[in-house]
């Protein structure tokens, strides 16, 4: 399949200050193809005194210019023509999500370049409209109140959706004019190779955007605790974002942290169960599954549950895994073994708690790190397959039998990112929206994001703070209160 496909590699070194360099001691890792698991190539290893370059050339085009001096339009025109870069490079992305990530070709192209695109264009917008206010505080003295930028950002992302996240952290931060130390996911680093050196192209000044792949504990580590770095913005397990922010606490650096999630997707009696199933379906097997807000848990009201399940079991099966370039393959693989091994493990204790497996289960063919798309029946919500986050394409169905319970099983988790629910009522719609947990309620479909509306967690394991949105604005910048003394009237 893969000699029919074009594959047009990028840089495989550091982007620091602007140049492609080789790491400090020379160790590079490599990357591989989770469809088959053979190394792609290998990619400079940024290890401690790397991280430290990056960063001083961040902390220097931050103090010396020219990003931070320049005016919002300038900013602005530049993140614009990243985004049309991204947009005339669209299909070599596509091709290397493919590659590194396992992404099926159409799912890229309908999901993360769209998304990295319009998230780009929607931050150039803002890039010269951030201001302050004049707030009269008293008569004697004129008091109003900047945005400056916050700084030097590590932007940390994880491999599901290695180009969209990284977009998500480095266009607000950008527009806000901090500049941006990346470090990409070890699993998942050449789109993210791509966008350096589609940035440059674009004309961003030298240590504005620096890129460095590496270990998480090497060079992650060392980013997190680099006291030229003022902000965090973190995504991935909620075991390395506590650990941020334990670690971040020491210099009291700002974080922004979107974790995991558990979502639940409840499905009443009255709604329309054809589209629920479909929706449902989408909700947990996208992406395989590896997705912070998939609707893992699905509530199922007790007299829809048969025919909800046989709908979802009917939607699994409809599914096609394979290679990812293959164009009718609707499934790809998970991202590596370890990941693929802790899926079938999940599934294995849920079967010890007494779980019905209606479908799947168990890995798909001889290569690469797949796993059958699964559905989990009749489950409680106190097994650990429906309060775990599993990050495979794995649906745990939960029947409940009134609104009061589907809502307290609901908000029984751990986790607060997000959650859907289906209903012909409207009344009901709204208040058990109102009721839920999660920083996102979606009514009546599964599963959509955009640019224009904040992202995050209601607290607990999924996180603290909101990327996307005008919040996220806040998140990259500080306000200052500036006062000056007018005196009495004459
Ligand atoms: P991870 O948290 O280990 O990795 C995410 C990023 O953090 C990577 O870039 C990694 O190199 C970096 N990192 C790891 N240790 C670090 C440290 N000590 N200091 C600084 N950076 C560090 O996540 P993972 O191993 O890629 O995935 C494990 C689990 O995380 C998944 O099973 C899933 O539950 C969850 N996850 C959630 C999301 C999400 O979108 N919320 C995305 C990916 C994974």
């Amino acid at each position: 399949m893969l000699d029919h496909v074009h594959i047009d590699l990028p840089e495989r070194r550091l982007l620091i200050h602007g140049a492609w360099t080789d790491a400090a001691n020379s160790l590079t890792f490599n990357t591989s193809n989770p469809a088959t698991g053979e190394v792609i190539t290998q990619i400079a290893e940024a290890g401690v005194l790397d991280i430290d370059a990056a960063v001083i050339s961040a902390r220097r085009a931050l103090d010396e210019g020219p990003w931070p001096q320049m005016t919002g339009v300038q900013r602005g025109r530049i993140l614009r023509r990243l985004a049309d870069f991204i947009e005339q490079d669209r299909e070599n992305l596509v091709v290397l999500e493919a590659l590194d990530a396992g992404k099926p070709l159409a799912a890229t192209r309908r999901q993360d370049l769209p998304a990295a695109i319009d998230c780009l264009e929607y931050y150039a917008g803002w890039a010269d409209k951030i201001a302050g206010e004049v707030i009269p505080a008293r008569p004697d003295a004129l008091t109003y109140v900047t945005r400056q930028p916050v700084g030097v950002v590590a932007a940390i992302v994880p491999w599901n959706f290695p180009l969209m996240n990284a977009v998500w952290k480095i266009a607000p931060a950008l527009a806000c004019g901090c500049t941006v130390v990346l470090k990409p996911a070890e699993l998942t680093p050449l789109s993210a190779l791509r966008l350096g050196e589609l940035a440059l192209a674009a004309g961003l000044p030298p240590g504005v955007l620096n890129i460095v792949p590496g270990l998480g504990n090497v060079a992650g580590q060392s980013l997190i605790e680099h006291p030229g770095v003022d902000k965090i913005s973190f995504t991935g397990s909620p075991q390395v974002g506590k650990h941020i922010m334990a670690t971040a606490a020491q210099q009291c650096k700002r974080v922004t942290l979107e974790l995991g999630g558990k979502s639940a997707n409840i499905i009443f009696a009255d709604a329309d169960l054809d589209a629920a199933a479909h929706a449902s379906g989408s909700g947990i097997f996208f992406n395989a599954g590896q997705v912070c807000s998939a609707g893992s848990r699905i509530l199922v009201q007790e007299s829809a549950h048969g025919a909800l399940v046989e709908r979802l079991v009917d939607r699994a099966r409809r599914l096609k895994l394979g290679s990812p370039f293959d164009p009718e393959t609707t499934m790809g693989p998970l991202i590596s073994a370890v990941q693929q091994e802790r899926v079938i493990r999940h599934i294995a204790r849920g079967l010890e708690e007494g779980v019905r497996v209606a479908c799947g289960g168990e890995v798909h063919g001889e290569q690469g790190y797949f796993v059958q798309p699964t559905v989990l029946a009749s489950a409680t919500n106190d097994m650990s397959v429906a309060q775990e986050e599993i990050f495979g394409p794995v649906a745990t169905v939960i029947p409940f039998k009134d609104d009061a319970e589907a809502i307290r099983i609901a908000n029984t988790s751990r986790y607060s990112l997000a959650a859907g629910l289906w209903t012909r009522d409207v009344t009901r719609a709204h208040r058990t929206a109102q009721a839920l947990r999660a920083g996102t309620v979606w009514i009546n479909t599964f599963g959509p994001t955009d640019t224009r509306l904040p992202w995050g967690g209601f607290g607990g394991d999924s996180g603290v703070g909101r990327d996307l949105g005008r919040t996220a604005l806040d998140n990259y910048t500080e306000q200052k209160a500036v006062w000056l003394h007018l005196g009495k009237a004459a």
